[in-house]
């Protein structure tokens, strides 16, 4: 591609892809490779499905966008659709544009909810505790949310309240909660910080103290969501009793077009019975974009599909077997297969991608992977991601776990 009027933001592999079919894409050389990255777990019915392709073109056609000054039909049924079907408790959506949107969202229902809700002096509560390794986006708010100092970098002074403690250490965050916290926010599965899953003692302790010191129970979902983790959502996966306060959502919820999302309880925060989605009310929340005809339209195309193939279920098969294939080889090079459903992390041993140099190994085995024709996606320092979409056939995932094979092999 011509970078010189592109701000260098991103470290690009040297590869341009121009088409795709399903898990196949094709870069501008003709080459073709196995798609194991999904557009980092968001075209999750495959490139090109015919499903999203109609729907988005036929609204396309009738109208893309008018403004949430209006009625936008296509929010509502859409939001039905989540809450009824996906979330299956009762709350509301709110509609925006990506992720780290939906993550500023709920973060701005917590300092509400601190403000309805204050420590015993009459001070309202704001701090949200957060994981060491979590990612939660790169606007102001989800930035500071983040628990990597590497993308913190001469970015200072960070948003105030927030507070990291390490993942899976329910002590760590007993002793981190105080007058002023308000929630807690967490990914069910940390998808960019190296694919580790919470353990479903950890997530039902975050739920118990949560009830305990009256916070937000509030799960990011935006990867592991729409059935990635072999379930609709990660915590179902993982704890499927829970009913989070407030859900972040994005990358697969529109099969690849972009649109997030977050949903709030119903559940009563107050004596009086008030529903905590209602701290939300007219003028504290908007978009300019968020939940247009065209977005919505395309999300309901992609959701009513994951449901009706029942791609989670489907997911969490595949993701068992590609599991089980991996570890099977007993490579030296991996140290373990990390993850739920389809996103697994196959985590390097240390020291043996020592021919990478100054690249993280996991950049350097990503990069090794793509010039044999499979392409994944790095996950901290030492993890190589598998996110593919949920529809990936299984003769295709054979292509794509040999060359995996090969590639490891060699290392080994
Ligand atoms: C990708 C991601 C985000 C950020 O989403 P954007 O759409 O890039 O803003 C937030 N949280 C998690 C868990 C993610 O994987």
């Amino acid at each position: 591609m011509n970078t010189q009027y592109v701000l260098p933001t991103y470290g690009r592999a040297p590869i341009t892809l121009v088409e795709g079919n399903g898990s196949l894409v094709r870069d501008s050389a003709g080459r073709e490779y196995v798609d194991f990255a999904a557009g980092i777990a968001t075209c999750s019915l495959g490139h090109c499905n015919p499903v999203v392709v109609n729907a988005l073109c036929a609204q396309a056609h009738k109208l893309m966008h008018c403004s949430n000054l209006y009625g936008i039909g296509q929010q509502g049924e859409l939001a039905e659709l989540l809450v009824t079907r996906c979330f299956v408790y009762p709350g509301r959506v709110f509609f925006c544009n990506s992720g780290a949107e939906a993550n500023d969202g709920i973060i701005k229902t917590a300092r509400r909810f601190g403000h309805r809700r204050p420590a015993a002096d009459g001070s309202p509560r704001y701090e949200v505790i957060t994981f060491l390794k979590s990612f939660h986006g790169r606007t102001l708010g989800s930035m500071a949310a983040t628990g990597q100092d590497k993308i913190k970098k001469e970015f200072d002074p960070m948003l105030h309240g927030f507070r990291h403690v390490p993942f899976n250490d329910i002590d760590a965050l007993e002793a981190a909660i105080d007058g002023r916290t308000a929630a807690i926010l967490l990914e069910a599965v940390q998808g960019e910080g190296g694919v580790n899953p919470a353990t479903p003692a950890f997530l039902r302790a975050v739920a118990r103290l949560c009830r305990e010191h009256d916070l937000l129970l509030m799960m990011d979902e935006v990867q592991c969501g729409f059935g990635r983790c072999g379930a609709m959502f990660g915590w179902q996966a993982v704890a499927p009793e829970l009913r989070p306060d407030c859900v972040s959502c994005a990358k697969g919820i529109a099969g690849g077009f972009p649109m997030g999302c977050f949903f709030v309880s119903d559940r009563a925060y107050d004596e009086a019975g008030t529903a905590l989605s209602s701290i939300m009310d007219a003028g504290s929340h908007g978009s300019t974009f968020g939940g247009t005809p065209l977005a919505c339209a395309t999300a309901e195309a992609t959701v009513k599909e994951i449901l009706r193939l029942r791609l989670p279920e489907r997911a969490a098969q595949l993701g068992d077997w590609i599991r089980a294939e991996i570890l099977g080889w007993h490579l030296p090079a991996v140290e373990n297969v990390r993850g739920l459903g389809l996103l697994l992390g196959v985590a390097l041993k240390p020291g043996l991608a020592s021919a990478a140099g100054d690249a993280a190994p996991s950049a350097y085995v990503v990069g090794l992977l793509r010039e044999k024709g499979l392409l994944t996606v790095a996950a901290g320092p030492d993890t190589v991601r598998i996110v593919p979409a949920l529809t990936l056939p299984k003769d295709i995932a054979r292509r794509g776990l040999d060359i995996l094979h090969d590639v490891l092999k060699a290392l080994s």
